[in-house]
């Protein structure tokens, strides 16, 4: 059984970003980048039903500029087998994404697709969702433990109070939640075993897919800076600025 597991290149989760001064974008010049944090999850997944004898082969997918190279080593490191790119210099937007990896479906006929279930970076929340309504698919989202037994896959979301499970017949969409799994460290060793492993670069066009956005991003705002704290006297005066000034209570 094949998995696919498409990974983002995005903006590492630690830096701390800025808005454009013409508030069109968030400036992404010079900033580390790194894998999205729910696709090591979702590799961690792929990777850990292929020890177990469950999966065959995992290939990590990434869409985007050529430097997404790095982020399919990373995956290919956390173990992965092979990789492949397909090149663009277009913003792609979630539509395009989904319609990209529909077509390396029809290439590679996998029986399960993992995803992050958002990336950091857009925070749209679409593209598992898009792809399984494109392929035809059976989807589950936000997945916090999977199961593959018998042609299904069991899975367990996280949902508001509460947990639900599902059983998808496969070949099915997953998207991978915060708790699914702990992606391991990348030994060095790995690092460069990956290195040698098979990494294909396609572009749009040999996919036969229009990637042109969309959507157009009207505007960026950052969040309000933070006022500076002060310091009450007493837990009297705490109540008093708490109810009348703050009036939170
Ligand atoms: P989004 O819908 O943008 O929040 O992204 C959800 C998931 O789709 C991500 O966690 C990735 O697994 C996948 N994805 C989104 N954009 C890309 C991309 N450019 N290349 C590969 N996978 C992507």
């Amino acid at each position: 059984m094949k998995i696919i597991v498409p990974v983002k290149r995005v903006v590492d989760y630690n830096v701390k970003v800025r808005v454009k001064s013409d508030q069109s974008a968030v400036d992404i010049a010079n900033v580390k980048m790194s894998m999205n944090p729910f696709d090591e999850i979702a590799i961690e997944e792929a990777v850990r039903l292929r020890e177990k004898g469950v999966a065959t082969e995992v290939i990590a997918v990434s869409c985007g500029l050529a430097n997404c190279q790095e982020t399919l080593r990373t995956a290919m490191a956390i173990g992965a087998d092979r990789g492949i790119l397909v090149e663009t210099d277009v913003e792609l937007q979630p539509l395009a994404v989904a319609k990209l990896l529909k077509a390396v479906l029809d290439k590679e006929q996998p029986q399960l697709v993992i995803l992050g279930k958002q990336a950091i970076d857009d925070d749209a929340n679409q593209t598992g969702q898009m792809l399984a309504a494109l392929a035809g698919l059976a989807q589950a989202a936000f997945a916090s433990k999977v199961e593959v037994a018998d042609g299904k896959a069991t899975v367990t979301r996280e949902i508001d109070g509460g947990l639900e499970t599902l059983a998808v017949k496969l070949p099915a969409v997953i998207t991978a939640d915060l708790r699914l799994n702990e992606p391991r460290y990348v030994t060095l060793p790995n690092i460069m075993k990956a290195k040698k492993k098979q990494l294909d670069v396609l572009k749009p066009a040999d996919l036969g897919v229009d990637v042109a956005p969309r959507l157009k991003t009207v505007k960026v705002t950052p969040p309000p800076a933070r006022k500076a704290g002060i310091k009450v006297a007493d837990v009297a005066t705490l109540v008093d600025k708490l109810r009348n000034e703050a009036k939170v209570i």
